[in-house]
């Protein structure tokens, strides 16, 4: 195949599956410290290891190009990587032209106040704001270092914007589980959708993750004792399953990746901020893009090394948590990939 079609050609993984979902994790760094995800004293990538901005918009255009229609700004958390705005103006662009369905982006609400009107202007038209409580004490617990105050100001100015929020929260044992259904009427009052993810066994933290590990279908039970759960077909193209809730007519969103395997439908990729791009969540196999992007100044080296990390798409991940397996399941933190 000529470099030229090669460029152009979609790609489709060994499975058949159209890869058209782009999660782009723009630093591995945070202002928060979420017990589940981080260990307290993080080692980060030295800065001189990151792509810069310029890089990883070129990486993104090269992956547009190539059939991406969706793509999602991550981390770390996204907004405090420094001059991120210069990549959601390039990217953008993108939006303007039709060339990509939705610019989007998964943010921890600290700096939201701060930048989303910019975003709406970029034509970020959707967020996931993550949230696991609703008491500021208890967001202090788990978050180490965040201020729930901000987040609250974040999630006010993103909706003033014109900016469609979904809210995820990963359930926890002992921690959130209780308030869930207080977090169900205040995600629906204000029109937001909720979606509760299952923790995932990535990367070492200071706290046994067995000890907190909630599986969903349990709290799907309990809730249904209070709500009125109604499955409904409503997908965004990412591994949740929505009911709608009778009493509050929102939808409330479930991401099951420990007791329900999602992925015959994965259509997506993840790129972290030095150029590695990973097939999947929850295998390590991964290929360096960023050898390739500094190659050449075309893309023609770089759109063979995607085609290439694309046939080794693997059909699915093998997360397990339990008392026998005392190793997270990969090595990484889901920061590297943004989840
Ligand atoms: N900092 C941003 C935020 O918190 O939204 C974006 C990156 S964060 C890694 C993306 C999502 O992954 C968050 O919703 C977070 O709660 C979730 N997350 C982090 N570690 C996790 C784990 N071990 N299992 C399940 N979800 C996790
Ligand atoms: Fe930061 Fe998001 Fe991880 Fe919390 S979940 S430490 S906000 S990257």
């Amino acid at each position: 195949m000529s470099s030229r079609t090669s460029a152009l050609a979609p790609m489709i993984d060994p499975f058949g599956r159209s890869v058209t979902y782009l999660r782009v994790s723009v630093t591995d760094r945070c202002d928060f410290r979420c017990t589940y995800c981080m260990a307290e004293n993080m080692t980060f990538l030295p800065k001189k290891d990151l792509l810069t901005l310029e890089e990883l918009g070129r990486l993104c255009s090269a992956f547009i190009a190539k059939g991406v229609r969706k793509l999602r700004l991550t981390g770390g958390e996204p907004l405090v990587r420094k001059n991120i705005m210069f990549l959601v103006e390039a990217l953008g662009k993108h939006v303007a032209a039709g060339r990509l369905d939705e610019l989007t982006l998964t943010t921890n609400g600290s700096q939201l106040a701060r930048y989303a009107q910019q975003l709406h202007d970029n034509g970020v038209r959707r967020i996931n704001v993550s949230l696991d409580t609703l008491d500021p004490q208890k967001f202090k617990t788990i978050t180490r270092w965040g201020d729930f105050s901000k987040v609250m100001e974040g999630i006010d100015a993103a909706q003033k914007a014109g900016i469609h929020i979904k809210l995820n929260a990963v359930a926890l044992k002992d921690f959130n589980e209780a308030e869930i259904p207080d977090m169900i009427r205040f995600a629906h009052g204000r029109g937001m959708d909720l979606t509760l993810i299952e923790t995932m066994p990535m990367g070492e933290i200071e706290e046994d993750r067995t000890d907190r590990y909630l599986p969903l279908s349990e709290l799907r039970a309990t809730l249904g004792k209070q709500f009125a759960l109604a499955d409904i077909p409503y997908m965004t193209g990412g591994p949740a399953r929505y009911v709608e809730v009778k009493e509050t007519g929102g939808r409330l969103g479930f991401i099951t990746p420990m007791t329900h395997n999602f992925c015959e439908s994965c259509n997506r990729v993840r790129l972290t901020c030095t150029g590695t791009l990973y097939m999947c969540l929850g295998q390590n196999d991964a290929a360096d893009l960023r050898t390739a992007l500094r190659a050449s100044p075309d893309d023609d080296h770089l759109s063979s090394a995607i085609d290439e990390a694309i046939t080794r798409k693997p059909k699915g991940h093998d997360f397990i948590i339990d008392r026998t397996h005392k190793r997270p399941a990969v090595a990484r933190h889901m920061s590297v990939t943004g989840g």
